[in-house]
């Protein structure tokens, strides 16, 4: 069976690939949004994160005809609550300016105290059918804001966020200073996308 991945990021294909590998799934294909008939993408206008992915999942199902998964994510924090949540990637206003989206966060959170700090990266996934039959999962991967950038690695809000992990192992470190495969085992799309194996392997048969 082929399942289209609504989404042309490599990395996220190669980690709904490793889960289904090593949960013995065999059969199941995952492929990117470049490898079936170009399509108009839908205009991701949701309230939620739920609301996107589905917008994708179903855009997929219906132009490509596959069983279709599209993930919608970000940041959420309980001191603004919930925000910037499905605006995280725009938040400052310009679409995809990692810089601007820190700075303004860390700004509106400067005169939080530190038993204030609660965030979660958040991620929800969409598995849509042609048939119209979905399934909507989420997860969860709680942490505390940092009062400044730390560390150089991963990407968006990863050096702003200490994961929970880090602080109970006395570490500390930021998500942006974890190896990827460090961050791919605990990460918000690795416990929604696992949910969906269940789903996966009942329509693989
Ligand atoms: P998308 O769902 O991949 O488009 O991500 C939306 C936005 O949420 C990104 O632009 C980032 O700002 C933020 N985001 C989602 N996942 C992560 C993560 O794992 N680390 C850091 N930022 C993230």
């Amino acid at each position: 069976m082929q399942i289209l991945l609504a989404s042309n990021n490599a990395k996220k294909l190669r980690e709904l690939q490793t889960i289904l590998d090593s949960a013995g799934i065999d059969g199941v294909e995952v492929l990117p949004l470049s490898a079936v008939d170009a399509y108009e993408e839908p205009v991701e206008d949701g309230r939620t994160f739920a609301d996107n992915a589905l917008i994708k999942a179903r855009a997929g199902a219906k132009h490509a005809g596959l069983v279709t998964v599209a993930d919608d994510s970000g940041i959420a924090v309980d001191e603004l609550n919930g925000m910037p949540g499905v605006l995280s990637a725009r938040w400052s206003g310009a679409h995809g300016n990692d810089e601007a989206n820190n700075e303004l966060l860390l700004g509106q959170m400067a005169h939080v105290p530190d038993e204030r700090r609660a965030a979660a990266f958040v991620s929800v996934c969409a598995l849509v059918t042609p048939e119209g039959e979905e399934h909507v999962v989420e997860g969860r991967w709680p942490g505390r804001l940092l009062r400044a950038s730390q560390g150089e690695g991963g990407f968006g809000y990863d050096p702003l966020f200490v994961p929970t992990e880090e602080d109970e192992a006395g570490t500390g470190r930021s998500a942006g200073e974890l190896s990827p495969e460090e961050k791919n085992a605990i990460s918000h799309r690795g416990r929604a996308l696992s949910q969906l194996v269940p789903v996966i392997k009942d329509l693989a048969g």
